[in-house]
């Protein structure tokens, strides 16, 4: 159960998203960019900073305080959501974890301050649920390494000034660099049109003999496959409370349509089939919701040694599960939100198209359901060796 504290810190969240983001979001949407003063706004509350330690002037949250926050903003607004979910999750943890002191001091407070927004760039244009095939390549370079290749679906990628980037060091191995976005030959390119989440500015990158000192190299050279993927247990996590909140947006607007909507001399709320909705959407998102911080709990213990990461109770798939359930959940919720609200539910006037283009963007990034649920079925099946 969460504490007064995090209630509180929940309740700020919740505030600062119907104030600063549900009044701007359909417009963000038309936009398809998120613009400058909301990055402004969030830097100022803290919360590019959620899991950056004190120490490095972050706000030192736990992961539990992190996902409540995390679900109010995505509920606020889904594009906001994803943007704040990369740069606090896989991001900051990354280096964190595998950074030198020097590499930390240098870029998570400025991470945290918000004055440098984070990109994890892992896919490309042939390599997806595959990261282990990507063909990035970085060469040995004097002291440094020389980085060519594409990276597709850069979230964050049109304003990160700092990209998390996976790149192969040898022939079985990937390394994870610290790219400055004004390195020369990195180039970005057009924000890709979006289905959902269409302010969220999303880009493809081109690495075109970018230089980098060896400083840029993070952790091992040859350790990036298993730095990702671990750092995709966090994102999960985020992307599952994310999912929440887009679908608890879609259940709210439901109800409040459902009282106001008069059909057969009563408002449509009255009726058992439109309840029944209501029921299943608050079910299945009270599920996604406890299963991310179920999940949470595996990823703290984890983290302090205390936990396993493989394993059905291990976080690897208990991240899967919970963004597997959150996921499906969001785009069920959003899709049922259009039935209760009839012909209106399908026009763009109306909050809850949007909801469900946005919902069907977390049943793809950061693992596919499919890649999900192959986790989660490997680890069941770990024993037996299939
Ligand atoms: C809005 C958005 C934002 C994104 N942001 C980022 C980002 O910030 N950084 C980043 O690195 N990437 C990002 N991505 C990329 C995303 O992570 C990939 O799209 C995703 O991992 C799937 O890869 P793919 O698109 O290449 O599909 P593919 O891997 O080509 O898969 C195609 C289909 O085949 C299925 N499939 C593949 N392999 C298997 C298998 N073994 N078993 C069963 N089914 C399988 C998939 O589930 C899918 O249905 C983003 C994507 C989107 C849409």
């Amino acid at each position: 159960m969460p504490s007064n504290e995090q209630l509180e810190l929940q309740a700020l969240a919740r505030d600062f998203a119907t104030s600063e983001l549900r009044p701007h979001s359909a417009s963000w949407d038309e936009a398809r960019t998120l613009g400058d003063e909301v990055f402004a706004k969030l830097s100022e509350s803290g919360f590019m900073g959620m899991l950056v330690p004190e120490a490095y002037g972050g706000l030192g949250f736990d992961l539990l305080t992190y996902l409540l926050v995390l679900e109010e903003i995505a509920w606020g607004d889904a594009a906001v959501g994803l943007s704040v979910a990369i740069h606090n999750g896989p991001v900051v943890d990354l280096i964190l974890r595998h950074g030198t002191e020097e590499q930390k001091r240098e870029w998570l407070p400025r991470l945290a301050s918000g004055a440098t927004l984070g990109a994890f760039a892992l896919s490309e244009p042939d390599s997806g649920s595959d990261p282990g095939s990507l063909s990035t390549a970085a060469t040995p370079d004097g002291d440094g390494w020389r980085l060519d290749g594409e990276k597709r679906w850069v979230t964050n990628g049109g304003r990160a000034g700092l990209i998390l980037l996976f790149a192969r060091t040898s022939e079985n191995g990937l390394g994870l660099f610290l790219v400055p976005r004004d390195a020369d030959g990195y180039e970005i390119g057009a924000s890709e049109k979006t289905l959902g989440l269409r302010a969220s500015e999303t880009v493809p990158v081109t690495l075109n003999a970018v230089r980098v000192e060896s400083g840029a190299l993070v952790g091992e050279a040859g350790s990036g496959l298993r730095y990702a993927l671990e750092a995709l247990d966090l994102g999960r996590i985020g992307i599952a409370v994310q999912a929440v909140g887009i679908g608890r947006a879609a259940m709210e607007h439901a109800a409040g349509y459902a009282l106001e909507r008069q059909q057969f001399s009563q408002p449509i709320a009255r009726f058992g089939a439109i309840q029944a909705k209501l029921a299943d959407m608050a079910q299945r998102l009270a599920g996604g919701r406890a299963l991310a911080h179920v999940a949470a709990s595996a990823w703290e213990a984890a983290r302090s040694g205390n936990g396993p990461r493989q394993g059905l109770e291990g976080v690897t798939a208990k991240a899967a599960v919970a963004k597997l359930a959150a996921s499906e959940a969001a785009s069920w919720s959003a899709d049922e939100a259009i039935q209760i609200y009839g012909g209106y539910g399908y026009m763009k006037h109306y909050p809850v198209e949007k909801l469900l283009r946005d919902a069907k963007g977390t049943e793809i990034y950061e693992g596919t359901n499919e890649i999900l649920r192959r986790v989660i079925a490997g680890e069941i099946l770990r024993d037996a060796g299939v």
